[in-house]
């Protein structure tokens, strides 16, 4: 019962491709590529639109 651990696609639970590890597929690949950049967009887009504005140009 040894041998090589089933390495499945995190996405989908597809077997992996050689070719586009750790998924089973580009299409997989990509899906994640957006995940993560949506998810990292997400983080560091603050608004600074806030009560707090130190420079006001009003007058
Ligand atoms: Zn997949």
């Amino acid at each position: 019962m040894s041998g090589e651990i089933k390495a499945v696609c995190p996405l989908c639970g597809a077997p992996q491709n050689r070719e586009t590890r750790p998924f089973c597929s580009k299409r997989c690949a990509d899906i994640d590529l957006h995940r993560w950049l949506s998810g990292q967009y997400r983080v560091p887009v603050v608004e600074e639109d806030g009560g707090d504005t130190e420079e006001t140009d009003e007058e």
